[in-house]
């Protein structure tokens, strides 16, 4: 029986017995309204006693009841008991949260939306010098590096920023700021001294070793070259050995000078001055080096004559590498087009060829060091693989973006992209 049908039958059978009492007495009418009046004192006692139970917490044995009210303080004592039991789950949760995070050798930091400090770890005391009372304080007021503030205005998080820690010089720290939730952002710090290091010794060593290496290769082409000017022609094996060396060596000696200029580019910014673009591109298209009898599969269309802020011999490069590519990677009477153009965000540089293409799993990698699209294909094409590299690089010192767009079979089109506020 439920609860509802248990107070219908009580109901019906007092109703019965105000009708069989109230026709033996005549006193139908006031024994039903004695009646009603019971029911409603009954009713607001229950109501009385479920306020004053909720009121207590709900918790442990509801009062002794019957009919619809046992089946309210049933229900209502089963979500209380589910609602403790998921508090009590949610508590380990958030307590075992709290364990991992003080555990972390990182630094984590919880941002409200006008930066203020709303809560942050043990590792964050150490690491960026952070003291309990600072809750609430703006972080920018805090850790002071002119590098941090831009990077904390700019919403922009992608990139993390590299900083040394404030309570330590010595410390390097990597920076970023992760967002979630409504305007909560997470500043993550995480100290990669070592890593810097190992990339400073590694930088050190490509450096030495290559500057190493050109003094004995100068002077090995130097000789071959004299070797090759007294070849009377008599023994062909000596004339292809020394011919081969020295192809060899001039591919050495082109792979130590690329790696230098990888160095240069990532140790050193040089001062940058007003460089006529459209003048460096004719010369550039009418070079000898680039040529190579190709000098008629070029189409050069300059539609604006901007010039761009920047470092002259790099640009040099980056873009002799593009054009030298697209000639090297695409059929002997293929047209190659080196196009300057305006566009809404600045001016770009478009190198299309109509060559063999690269495929779109290699697209994001060919800027890689030493990579080589397929080397059984390339075995013919000389080149080190790095002057992707350098292009990359020259840009990135520019602020400007490469975009590479190809399509296998059809060919490729390499784009220099520099915002307008480079425009001298
Ligand atoms: P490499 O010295 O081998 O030319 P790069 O860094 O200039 O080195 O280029 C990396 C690789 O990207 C090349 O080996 C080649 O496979 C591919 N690549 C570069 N430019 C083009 C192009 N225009 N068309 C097709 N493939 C290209």
């Amino acid at each position: 029986m439920n609860a509802w049908s248990k107070d219908i039958t009580a109901a019906v059978l007092l109703l019965i017995t105000v009708l069989i009492v109230g026709l033996i007495t005549h006193l139908f009418l006031p024994l039903l309204f004695l009646a009603f009046i019971g029911v409603l004192i009954r009713h607001i006692m229950e109501i009385d006693r479920f306020e004053k139970w909720i009121r207590s917490g709900g918790s442990g044995q509801y009062p002794q009841t019957t009919g619809i009210w046992e089946a309210i303080y049933y229900h209502v004592y089963r979500l209380k008991k589910s609602e403790r039991k998921r508090k009590k789950k949610l508590g380990k949760m958030v307590d075992q949260f709290r364990m991992s995070t003080e555990a972390l050798p990182d630094a984590a930091v919880v941002l409200g939306a006008h930066d203020e400090i709303k809560w942050f770890n043990k590792a964050a005391m150490k690491v960026l010098g952070l003291k309990r009372g600072d809750k609430g304080q703006r972080v920018p007021n805090l850790i002071r590096h002119p590098e941090f503030t831009r990077y904390l205005r700019s919403t922009d998080y992608q990139n993390p920023v590299v900083m040394p820690s404030p309570t330590d010089g010595n410390v390097t720290l990597s920076v970023r700021v992760v967002t979630y939730g409504a305007g909560l952002r997470l500043l993550l710090a995480q100290d990669v001294t070592q890593l810097k290091k190992m990339e400073s010794m590694r930088k050190d060593f490509v450096a030495n070793v290559s500057h190493e290496l050109r003094t004995p290769l100068t002077v090995l082409k130097g000789y071959l070259e004299t070797l090759t000017d007294m070849d009377d022609g008599e023994s062909a094996l000596l004339s292809n050995s020394v011919r081969q060396m020295l192809g060899q060596t001039d591919r050495m000696k082109h792979l130590v000078d690329d790696l230098l200029l990888l160095t240069r580019l990532e140790t050193q910014k040089k001062q940058s001055h007003c460089v006529n673009v459209p003048a460096l591109l004719t010369k550039i298209c009418n070079e000898g080096a680039v040529l190579k009898n190709s000098a008629d599969r070029i189409e050069l269309q300059l539609e604006t004559q901007a010039g761009i802020l920047g470092v002259e011999e790099d640009l040099r490069s980056a873009f002799t590498n593009l054009l030298v590519n697209a000639l090297k990677y695409s059929p002997e009477d293929a047209p190659v087009s080196v196009r300057w153009y305006q566009v809404p965000e600045g001016f770009r540089l478009d190198v299309t060829d109509r060559g063999e293409g690269i495929a779109e799993t290699d697209i994001p990698r060919v800027t890689e060091r030493f990579y080589r699209i397929d080397v059984k294909r390339n075995r013919k094409v000389s080149g080190t693989g790095l002057g992707l590299a350098i292009v990359k690089h020259v840009l990135h010192n520019h602020t400007a973006k490469l975009e590479i767009t190809s399509e296998l079979g059809k060919g490729s089109c390499f784009s220099c992209n520099f915002p307008l506020k480079l425009l001298c």
